[in-house]
């Protein structure tokens, strides 16, 4: 490790070596940086490390609000607006019990790199809160949501700050976090994305994050003249990244056999097809349900209380959809030994750092999050243009772009880790083709 990362890593766990989550999303990326900064003394002479690991701004407020029987509730609320060197921040909300300002700012930290690798104008933020939608009902989602847009409008605006959605922030939550907004200011912005069809959303945006790692994931595998037809794969999650990361398999012909929640997973050794998928989308889109009701419903499938699909049986694919540290070293070791190729990164830092190395180790295909699941951010992007131009894409547009995006940043991070002479490490060119970009931007711009 070169000695100007070094640094900046023991100051920052000096620091706050309490926001564990952030400290493993900045040490994945440094090392990688090691090999260019050792060449290159500007990014030292400009301090642009320890710039980058500190969010430019972090607001934290409070969210009240009533139950459906009247009880008053306080819930913290957060944005961390992390880098705007080329473009107004961008990134997701998440509402989960998890949510704490260390997780905020690995998320944010992620999302500058990975909106610089969409090759579109955006800076990187990620905001939130520990509100659990789990349970609750739409009346209660909508007052929370309301009470968090009251005081984030003042901090956002479609030139500033766009957020959109994560875990627990689905079309529903935006549609009342827009009305709330557009209350306030009395203007029809384009201040979030993944916002309806019918009022400024873009076709595609729900399907982008899984059609975009599948995406991914064939650029990985065409690398050795390989596709998806007749692979097995293991997804984790149910939720929107999820179900249509299985949809994509599906249509390629691949057999998904795991979908799984916090509880636990299903493995279907039949393959789940459109059928099963659909059903998977009522339950979880419609009913919020839990994925333990397929088992009930489809006889051959089996669940498992408590476990993560990894290892469960032999796959040749891995696609973590859930949440960040599913994948941990045993977990990984269980991939590898049942005969895993390919890890294609759905959900943000799935993989624990451990994990990782394995992979780069063994030298199976490995797509980072940050450039694998780039696609959602990335149709958010699309999203704002068409909002800007005032037109809408059609299905077919929005998705060619998409595959295009998901094309250059496969390509972008091949080229980088290529140039630094570690072929095929993609966790090595996603760090240095997205950290480029923004440190230069910042480097041009002064301080
Ligand atoms: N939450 C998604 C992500 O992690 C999407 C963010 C967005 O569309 O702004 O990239």
């Amino acid at each position: 490790m070169n000695s100007y990362v070094a640094k900046v890593l023991e100051d920052l766990q000096k620091k706050q070596p309490w926001e564990k989550e952030f400290l493993q999303a900045v040490e994945e990326v440094l090392s990688s940086l090691s090999l260019i900064l050792e060449k290159d003394k500007k990014y030292e002479e400009n301090k642009i490390l320890e710039r980058m690991v500190v969010p430019e701004r972090t607001i934290l407020f409070q969210v009240p609000w009533y139950d459906d029987k009247g009880e008053l509730h306080v819930n913290q609320g957060y944005r961390v607006q992390f880098n705007s060197a080329i473009g107004p921040y961008k990134g997701g909300l998440r509402f989960h019990p998890s949510v704490n300002l260390g997780i905020l700012k690995f998320l944010g930290f992620e999302q500058v790199f990975k909106n610089s690798l969409t090759t579109l104008p955006m800076g990187g933020g990620k905001g939130g809160s520990n509100f659990d939608p789990k349970g609750k009902s739409d009346n209660e989602v909508r007052s929370f949501c309301r009470s968090f847009m009251t005081e984030l409008y003042r901090h956002i605006g479609e030139n500033v700050d766009v957020p959109a959605g994560d875990i627990g922030v689905g079309g529903r939550e935006i549609g009342f976090l827009f009305g709330q907004y557009k209350r306030i200011v009395d203007s029809y912005d384009s201040v979030l994305t993944g916002k309806g069809l019918a009022w400024g959303g873009s076709l595609i945006r729900p399907e982008a994050t899984g059609y975009g790692n599948v995406y991914f994931c064939q650029e990985m595998l065409a690398t050795k003249k390989d596709g998806l037809d007749g692979k097995r794969v293991l997804v984790s999650g149910s939720g929107n990244v999820a179900q249509y990361t299985v949809e994509k398999l599906i249509q390629n012909g691949a057999k998904v056999l795991s979908m799984s929640d916090s509880n636990g997973a299903i493995i279907d050794e039949d393959g789940i097809d459109a059928e099963k998928l659909a059903f998977v989308m009522e339950l979880k889109n419609v009913k919020r349900g839990r994925i333990s009701e397929y088992a009930k419903q489809f006889k051959n499938a089996k669940y498992v209380e408590g476990k993560r699909p990894w290892g469960l049986v032999k796959a040749d694919i891995a696609m973590p959809s859930a949440t960040q540290n599913e994948i941990e070293l045993e977990d990984a070791k269980a991939l590898l030994a049942n005969g895993c190729m390919c890890v294609s990164e759905g959900a943000n830092m799935p993989s624990t750092n451990e994990a990782i190395k394995l992979y780069v180790e063994a030298g199976i295909h490995y797509g980072p999050a940050k450039a694998a699941n780039a696609g959602g951010v990335a149709t958010s992007g699309l999203e704002m243009s068409q909002n800007a131009i005032r037109l809408s894409w059609t299905r077919e547009e929005v998705d060619e772009k998409l595959h295009n995006i998901m094309r250059s940043i496969h390509q972008n991070a091949a080229n980088a880790a290529e140039e630094v002479g570690t072929p095929g490490n993609l966790v090595n060119g996603a760090n240095i083709a997205g950290f480029k970009k923004v440190a230069d931007a910042m480097i041009a711009q002064g301080v």
